[in-house]
Protein backbone atom coordinates (compact mmCIF):
# COMPACT_ATOMS: atom_id res chain seq x y z
CA UNK A 1 0.00 0.00 0.00
CA UNK A 2 1.48 3.27 -0.93
CA UNK A 3 1.77 5.94 1.71
CA UNK A 4 -0.50 8.23 0.34
CA UNK A 5 -2.98 5.44 0.06
CA UNK A 6 -6.78 7.16 0.79
CA UNK A 7 -7.95 6.24 4.01
CA UNK A 8 -10.24 3.97 3.05
CA UNK A 9 -8.25 2.33 0.88
CA UNK A 10 -6.21 2.07 4.11
CA UNK A 11 -8.64 0.54 6.44
CA UNK A 12 -9.65 -2.14 3.24
CA UNK A 13 -5.81 -3.33 3.94
CA UNK A 14 -4.65 -2.65 7.60
CA UNK A 15 -3.86 -4.94 9.69
CA UNK A 16 -3.29 -8.58 8.52
CA UNK A 17 -1.07 -9.96 5.87
CA UNK A 18 -3.40 -12.22 3.67
CA UNK A 19 0.08 -14.52 2.93
CA UNK A 20 0.53 -15.05 6.61
CA UNK A 21 -2.25 -16.65 6.94
CA UNK A 22 -2.89 -19.21 3.41
CA UNK A 23 -3.69 -16.09 1.98
CA UNK A 24 -7.34 -15.47 3.63
CA UNK A 25 -8.25 -12.23 3.56
CA UNK A 26 -9.27 -12.04 7.76
CA UNK A 27 -6.82 -13.25 10.06
CA UNK A 28 -7.54 -16.46 12.05
CA UNK A 29 -9.27 -15.73 15.32
CA UNK A 30 -6.52 -17.90 17.60
CA UNK A 31 -8.06 -18.42 20.99
CA UNK A 32 -5.20 -19.30 23.62
CA UNK A 33 -3.58 -19.81 26.80
CA UNK A 34 -0.86 -22.10 26.25
CA UNK A 35 2.21 -21.51 23.41
CA UNK A 36 4.37 -24.10 23.17
CA UNK A 37 7.94 -23.71 22.72
CA UNK A 38 9.92 -26.45 20.73
CA UNK A 39 12.71 -26.41 23.17
CA UNK A 40 14.15 -25.11 27.00
CA UNK A 41 16.16 -22.81 26.01
CA UNK A 42 13.72 -21.08 23.36
CA UNK A 43 11.34 -21.27 26.42
CA UNK A 44 13.94 -19.60 28.88
CA UNK A 45 14.31 -16.94 26.34
CA UNK A 46 11.14 -16.30 25.29
CA UNK A 47 12.91 -16.46 21.72
CA UNK A 48 9.48 -16.66 19.69
CA UNK A 49 6.80 -14.30 19.26
CA UNK A 50 3.86 -15.36 20.42
CA UNK A 51 4.52 -17.18 24.42
CA UNK A 52 1.16 -16.46 26.20
CA UNK A 53 -2.35 -15.96 25.64
CA UNK A 54 -2.17 -12.85 27.61
CA UNK A 55 0.99 -11.16 25.68
CA UNK A 56 -1.27 -11.14 22.15
CA UNK A 57 -1.77 -13.82 19.57
CA UNK A 58 -2.46 -13.05 15.68
CA UNK A 59 -5.73 -11.91 15.88
CA UNK A 60 -4.92 -8.76 18.79
CA UNK A 61 -1.70 -8.51 16.68
CA UNK A 62 -3.85 -7.66 13.45
CA UNK A 63 -6.24 -5.36 15.43
CA UNK A 64 -3.13 -3.69 17.17
CA UNK A 65 -1.07 -2.95 13.99
CA UNK A 66 -4.17 -1.69 12.33
CA UNK A 67 -4.55 0.89 15.05
CA UNK A 68 -0.94 1.76 14.84
CA UNK A 69 -0.99 2.53 10.77
CA UNK A 70 -4.55 4.16 11.45
CA UNK A 71 -2.73 6.41 14.73
CA UNK A 72 0.44 6.78 13.55
CA UNK A 73 1.36 5.13 17.07
CA UNK A 74 4.92 2.82 17.94
CA UNK A 75 2.27 0.17 19.60
CA UNK A 76 -1.49 -0.41 20.95
CA UNK A 77 -2.59 -2.25 23.55
CA UNK A 78 -6.31 -3.50 22.95
CA UNK A 79 -8.15 -3.58 26.65
CA UNK A 80 -11.80 -5.36 28.02
CA UNK A 81 -13.61 -2.06 27.34
CA UNK A 82 -13.19 2.10 26.61
CA UNK A 83 -12.75 3.41 30.57
CA UNK A 84 -10.15 0.46 31.01
CA UNK A 85 -8.54 2.31 27.90
CA UNK A 86 -8.33 5.47 30.24
CA UNK A 87 -7.76 3.73 33.67
CA UNK A 88 -5.32 1.53 32.11
CA UNK A 89 -2.60 4.38 30.91
CA UNK A 90 -3.89 6.47 33.93
CA UNK A 91 -2.12 3.34 36.07
CA UNK A 92 0.45 3.18 33.82
CA UNK A 93 2.22 6.68 34.01
CA UNK A 94 0.49 7.78 37.55
CA UNK A 95 2.01 7.24 41.28
CA UNK A 96 1.27 8.27 44.24
CA UNK A 97 2.37 11.92 45.29
CA UNK A 98 2.17 12.74 41.28
CA UNK A 99 -0.62 15.50 39.78
CA UNK A 100 -2.86 15.01 36.93
CA UNK A 101 -4.89 17.45 35.04
CA UNK A 102 -8.15 16.38 33.64
CA UNK A 103 -10.42 18.17 31.59
CA UNK A 104 -13.55 19.13 33.68
CA UNK A 105 -15.78 17.78 29.97
CA UNK A 106 -14.35 14.80 30.34
CA UNK A 107 -16.29 10.74 29.95
CA UNK A 108 -18.11 11.12 33.63
CA UNK A 109 -16.35 7.51 34.69
CA UNK A 110 -13.38 8.83 33.64
CA UNK A 111 -13.87 10.91 36.71
CA UNK A 112 -15.21 8.45 38.69
CA UNK A 113 -12.14 6.39 38.33
CA UNK A 114 -9.77 9.56 39.14
CA UNK A 115 -11.95 10.50 42.36
CA UNK A 116 -12.17 7.01 44.04
CA UNK A 117 -9.19 4.90 43.20
CA UNK A 118 -6.58 7.49 41.71
CA UNK A 119 -7.05 10.21 45.05
CA UNK A 120 -7.20 6.55 47.29
CA UNK A 121 -3.59 5.75 45.66
CA UNK A 122 -2.67 8.99 46.26
CA UNK A 123 -3.08 10.72 43.32
CA UNK A 124 -3.90 14.45 43.47
CA UNK A 125 -6.46 15.04 40.77
CA UNK A 126 -7.31 18.89 39.34
CA UNK A 127 -10.16 19.41 36.92
CA UNK A 128 -9.34 22.14 34.52
CA UNK A 129 -11.15 24.19 31.79
CA UNK A 130 -11.47 22.18 28.25
CA UNK A 131 -11.10 25.47 26.65
CA UNK A 132 -7.69 26.30 28.48
CA UNK A 133 -5.64 26.23 25.57
CA UNK A 134 -1.81 26.69 26.56
CA UNK A 135 -2.95 28.79 29.46
CA UNK A 136 -2.84 25.35 31.16
CA UNK A 137 0.94 26.04 31.97
CA UNK A 138 0.04 28.07 34.95
CA UNK A 139 -1.56 24.72 36.26
CA UNK A 140 1.76 23.01 36.00
CA UNK A 141 2.80 21.79 39.72
CA UNK A 142 6.38 20.39 40.25
CA UNK A 143 4.76 16.75 40.79
CA UNK A 144 2.65 17.81 37.32
CA UNK A 145 2.50 14.08 35.83
CA UNK A 146 -0.26 13.78 33.11
CA UNK A 147 -2.74 16.06 31.68
CA UNK A 148 -5.81 13.71 30.04
CA UNK A 149 -7.99 15.64 27.29
CA UNK A 150 -10.71 14.74 25.64
CA UNK A 151 -11.85 16.52 22.60
CA UNK A 152 -14.78 17.25 21.61
CA UNK A 153 -15.48 16.85 25.42
CA UNK A 154 -18.17 14.35 26.37
CA UNK A 155 -21.60 15.52 26.40
CA UNK A 156 -21.04 19.58 25.78
CA UNK A 157 -18.64 19.03 23.03
CA UNK A 158 -15.61 21.66 24.04
CA UNK A 159 -13.09 21.36 21.76
CA UNK A 160 -9.34 21.83 22.86
CA UNK A 161 -6.16 23.15 21.28
CA UNK A 162 -4.40 19.98 21.56
CA UNK A 163 -1.03 21.13 20.29
CA UNK A 164 -1.15 24.13 22.67
CA UNK A 165 -1.90 21.98 25.62
CA UNK A 166 0.84 19.25 24.86
CA UNK A 167 3.57 21.89 24.18
CA UNK A 168 2.80 23.46 27.91
CA UNK A 169 2.80 20.04 29.21
CA UNK A 170 5.59 18.92 27.57
CA UNK A 171 7.83 22.00 28.99
CA UNK A 172 6.68 20.65 32.42
CA UNK A 173 8.11 16.41 32.00
CA UNK A 174 4.02 15.47 31.80
CA UNK A 175 2.57 12.69 29.49
CA UNK A 176 -0.73 13.88 27.45
CA UNK A 177 -3.00 11.53 26.74
CA UNK A 178 -6.35 12.05 24.57
CA UNK A 179 -9.61 10.48 24.31
CA UNK A 180 -10.10 10.49 20.57
CA UNK A 181 -13.31 8.58 20.58
CA UNK A 182 -15.38 11.30 18.80
CA UNK A 183 -13.30 11.34 16.02
CA UNK A 184 -11.85 8.23 15.59
CA UNK A 185 -8.14 7.89 13.81
CA UNK A 186 -10.20 9.07 10.33
CA UNK A 187 -10.49 12.59 11.66
CA UNK A 188 -8.18 13.37 14.37
CA UNK A 189 -4.61 11.77 14.91
CA UNK A 190 -3.81 12.94 18.29
CA UNK A 191 0.08 11.78 18.02
CA UNK A 192 0.50 14.50 14.99
CA UNK A 193 -0.53 17.44 17.19
CA UNK A 194 1.69 16.52 20.48
CA UNK A 195 -0.27 14.28 22.30
CA UNK A 196 1.55 10.90 23.59
CA UNK A 197 -1.31 8.71 24.10
CA UNK A 198 -4.60 8.41 21.65
CA UNK A 199 -7.55 6.08 23.67
CA UNK A 200 -10.39 4.94 21.96
CA UNK A 201 -13.53 3.44 22.85
CA UNK A 202 -13.51 0.77 20.05
CA UNK A 203 -16.64 -0.09 21.63
CA UNK A 204 -18.29 2.54 19.45
CA UNK A 205 -17.08 3.90 15.68
CA UNK A 206 -14.55 1.19 15.27
CA UNK A 207 -17.24 -2.05 16.40
CA UNK A 208 -20.36 0.08 14.55
CA UNK A 209 -23.07 -2.38 15.62
CA UNK A 210 -23.48 -1.88 19.29
CA UNK A 211 -22.32 -5.13 20.29
CA UNK A 212 -18.79 -5.47 21.35
CA UNK A 213 -17.63 -3.38 24.69
CA UNK A 214 -13.33 -2.94 23.82
CA UNK A 215 -10.81 -0.04 24.20
CA UNK A 216 -7.29 0.55 22.97
CA UNK A 217 -4.69 2.48 23.81
CA UNK A 218 -1.85 4.00 21.53
CA UNK A 219 1.40 4.95 22.66
CA UNK A 220 3.96 7.03 20.66
CA UNK A 221 8.01 5.41 20.66
CA UNK A 222 8.43 7.14 24.06
CA UNK A 223 5.64 5.79 26.60
CA UNK A 224 5.09 2.86 24.53
CA UNK A 225 7.45 0.37 26.91
CA UNK A 226 5.69 2.24 29.75
CA UNK A 227 2.52 1.63 28.41
CA UNK A 228 3.11 -2.27 26.92
CA UNK A 229 4.74 -3.15 30.67
CA UNK A 230 1.46 -2.26 32.64
CA UNK A 231 -0.59 -3.76 30.45
CA UNK A 232 1.17 -6.77 30.91
CA UNK A 233 2.22 -6.16 34.97
CA UNK A 234 -1.50 -5.59 35.17
CA UNK A 235 -2.94 -8.70 33.05
CA UNK A 236 -5.48 -6.77 30.87
CA UNK A 237 -5.34 -8.13 27.26
CA UNK A 238 -8.40 -8.20 24.53
CA UNK A 239 -10.31 -11.32 23.46
CA UNK A 240 -9.44 -12.76 19.91
CA UNK A 241 -13.28 -12.83 19.34
CA UNK A 242 -13.70 -8.81 20.05
CA UNK A 243 -10.40 -8.03 18.04
CA UNK A 244 -11.78 -9.83 15.33
CA UNK A 245 -15.20 -7.94 15.62
CA UNK A 246 -13.21 -4.97 15.75
CA UNK A 247 -11.09 -5.25 12.84
CA UNK A 248 -13.97 -6.68 11.24
CA UNK A 249 -15.91 -2.98 11.84
CA UNK A 250 -12.53 -0.75 10.93
CA UNK A 251 -13.15 -1.89 7.00
CA UNK A 252 -16.55 0.16 6.67
CA UNK A 253 -16.08 2.62 9.39
CA UNK A 254 -15.20 5.26 6.86
CA UNK A 255 -18.44 4.43 4.59
CA UNK A 256 -20.06 4.85 7.60
CA UNK A 257 -18.85 7.70 9.75
CA UNK A 258 -19.60 9.73 6.42
CA UNK A 259 -22.85 8.61 6.61
CA UNK A 260 -22.90 9.65 10.09
CA UNK A 261 -21.02 12.97 9.51
CA UNK A 262 -23.84 14.27 6.71
CA UNK A 263 -27.00 13.01 8.51
CA UNK A 264 -26.06 14.58 12.42
CA UNK A 265 -24.61 17.75 10.31
CA UNK A 266 -28.00 17.85 8.38
CA UNK A 267 -29.92 17.61 11.73
CA UNK A 268 -27.84 19.66 13.43
CA UNK A 269 -28.80 22.63 11.00
CA UNK A 270 -32.17 21.83 11.21
CA UNK A 271 -32.38 22.12 15.20
CA UNK A 272 -30.48 25.34 15.18
CA UNK A 273 -32.89 26.51 13.15
CA UNK A 274 -35.76 25.99 15.16
CA UNK A 275 -37.79 28.49 17.67
CA UNK A 276 -37.89 25.44 20.17
CA UNK A 277 -34.06 24.82 20.61
CA UNK A 278 -31.69 27.34 22.76
CA UNK A 279 -28.39 26.04 21.07
CA UNK A 280 -26.96 23.45 19.25
CA UNK A 281 -23.33 21.94 20.61
CA UNK A 282 -21.80 20.68 17.41
CA UNK A 283 -17.89 21.61 16.55
CA UNK A 284 -18.94 21.28 13.07
CA UNK A 285 -21.46 24.58 13.16
CA UNK A 286 -19.62 27.55 12.54
CA UNK A 287 -22.21 28.77 15.69
CA UNK A 288 -19.90 27.29 18.10
CA UNK A 289 -17.55 28.68 20.52
CA UNK A 290 -14.98 25.91 19.71
CA UNK A 291 -15.78 25.71 15.73
CA UNK A 292 -12.33 27.45 14.56
CA UNK A 293 -10.10 25.11 16.67
CA UNK A 294 -12.16 22.19 14.89
CA UNK A 295 -11.92 23.80 11.74
CA UNK A 296 -7.90 24.07 11.78
CA UNK A 297 -7.31 20.14 13.63
CA UNK A 298 -10.07 17.99 12.42
CA UNK A 299 -10.83 16.19 9.54
CA UNK A 300 -14.42 15.46 10.17
CA UNK A 301 -17.18 15.53 12.65
CA UNK A 302 -18.65 11.98 13.70
CA UNK A 303 -22.18 11.41 14.73
CA UNK A 304 -22.86 12.69 17.88
CA UNK A 305 -23.41 15.91 19.46
CA UNK A 306 -26.04 17.65 21.82
CA UNK A 307 -28.14 20.26 21.95
CA UNK A 308 -30.06 22.94 24.69
CA UNK A 309 -33.92 22.71 24.38
CA UNK A 310 -35.57 26.16 24.88
CA UNK A 311 -37.75 25.19 28.01
CA UNK A 312 -39.62 27.39 30.47
CA UNK A 313 -38.80 24.84 33.15
CA UNK A 314 -35.36 23.89 32.82
CA UNK A 315 -32.96 21.99 35.01
CA UNK A 316 -32.37 18.17 34.80
CA UNK A 317 -35.97 17.05 35.41
CA UNK A 318 -37.91 19.47 32.77
CA UNK A 319 -40.95 17.94 32.01
CA UNK A 320 -40.87 19.03 28.37
CA UNK A 321 -37.49 17.29 27.93
CA UNK A 322 -38.72 14.35 29.21
CA UNK A 323 -41.93 14.63 27.64
CA UNK A 324 -39.47 14.93 24.00
CA UNK A 325 -37.60 12.25 25.00
CA UNK A 326 -40.24 9.47 25.59
CA UNK A 327 -42.51 10.63 22.30
CA UNK A 328 -39.49 9.17 20.22
CA UNK A 329 -39.52 5.90 18.42
CA UNK A 330 -36.46 5.47 16.34
CA UNK A 331 -34.09 7.31 18.53
CA UNK A 332 -33.47 4.37 21.74
CA UNK A 333 -33.16 5.64 24.59
CA UNK A 334 -29.80 4.55 25.65
CA UNK A 335 -26.13 4.57 26.41
CA UNK A 336 -22.91 4.64 24.34
CA UNK A 337 -23.15 5.46 20.56
CA UNK A 338 -21.07 4.64 17.32
CA UNK A 339 -23.53 1.97 16.03
CA UNK A 340 -26.43 1.96 13.07
CA UNK A 341 -28.95 3.11 15.40
CA UNK A 342 -30.55 6.26 16.93
CA UNK A 343 -30.34 7.38 20.24
CA UNK A 344 -30.57 10.11 22.93
CA UNK A 345 -29.78 10.74 26.45
CA UNK A 346 -30.49 13.16 28.71
CA UNK A 347 -27.26 14.88 29.84
CA UNK A 348 -26.50 14.69 33.51
CA UNK A 349 -23.97 17.20 33.86
CA UNK A 350 -24.17 17.78 38.19
CA UNK A 351 -20.60 15.83 38.24
CA UNK A 352 -19.31 19.04 36.29
CA UNK A 353 -16.96 21.70 38.65
CA UNK A 354 -15.92 24.03 35.88
CA UNK A 355 -17.93 23.47 32.90
CA UNK A 356 -21.30 23.63 35.22
CA UNK A 357 -24.96 22.44 33.16
CA UNK A 358 -25.81 25.47 30.84
CA UNK A 359 -28.78 27.28 32.62
CA UNK A 360 -30.89 28.09 29.47
CA UNK A 361 -32.37 24.81 29.39
CA UNK A 362 -31.76 20.82 29.85
CA UNK A 363 -29.07 19.29 27.46
CA UNK A 364 -30.33 16.61 25.18
CA UNK A 365 -27.11 14.74 23.47
CA UNK A 366 -28.26 12.74 20.35
CA UNK A 367 -26.30 10.05 18.36
CA UNK A 368 -27.27 10.44 14.73
CA UNK A 369 -27.50 6.44 13.13
CA UNK A 370 -27.95 5.46 9.77
CA UNK A 371 -31.03 5.74 8.99
CA UNK A 372 -32.70 8.04 6.38
CA UNK A 373 -32.64 11.58 7.92
CA UNK A 374 -36.31 12.52 6.47
CA UNK A 375 -37.30 9.61 9.23
CA UNK A 376 -35.32 11.43 11.88
CA UNK A 377 -36.56 14.48 11.13
CA UNK A 378 -40.20 13.43 11.60
CA UNK A 379 -39.34 11.33 15.02
CA UNK A 380 -37.75 14.40 16.26
CA UNK A 381 -40.73 16.73 15.20
CA UNK A 382 -42.66 14.27 16.81
CA UNK A 383 -40.56 14.85 19.91
CA UNK A 384 -41.21 18.63 20.07
CA UNK A 385 -44.83 18.86 19.31
CA UNK A 386 -44.99 16.48 22.53
CA UNK A 387 -42.57 18.88 24.31
CA UNK A 388 -44.78 21.82 23.21
CA UNK A 389 -47.90 20.82 24.14
CA UNK A 390 -46.92 20.17 28.12
C1 LIG B 1 -18.09 5.27 25.73
C2 LIG B 1 -16.88 6.03 26.01
C3 LIG B 1 -15.84 5.49 26.76
C4 LIG B 1 -15.95 4.14 27.44
O1 LIG B 1 -16.18 3.07 26.59
P1 LIG B 1 -16.79 1.70 27.14
O2 LIG B 1 -16.32 0.69 26.17
O3 LIG B 1 -18.27 1.89 27.15
O4 LIG B 1 -16.22 1.47 28.52
C5 LIG B 1 -14.70 6.23 26.94
N1 LIG B 1 -14.59 7.47 26.42
C6 LIG B 1 -15.57 8.04 25.69
C7 LIG B 1 -15.37 9.39 25.14
C8 LIG B 1 -16.74 7.34 25.48
O5 LIG B 1 -17.73 7.92 24.78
Amino acid sequence: MSADAGVNTRLAHVGHDPFSYHGFVNPPVVHASTVLFPDCRTMETRAQKYTYGTRGTPTTDALCEALDELEGSAGTIVVPSGLAAISVPFLAFLSAGDHALIVDSVYAPCRLFCNTMLRRLGVEIEYCDPEIGGGIESLMRPNTRLVHTEAPGSNTMEMQDIRAISEAAHRHGCVVTMDNTWATPLYFRPLDFGADISIHATTKYPSGHSDIIMGSVSANAKYWPQLHDAAITMGICGSPDDSYQILRGLRTMGVRLEHHQKSALEIARWLESRDDVARVLHPALPSFPGHEIWKRDFKGASGVFSFVLKVDDAGRFSKKAHALLDTLALFGLGYSWGGYESLAVPVNLSDRTIRKAPLDGPVIRLQIGLEDVADLKKDLEAGFAAAAAI
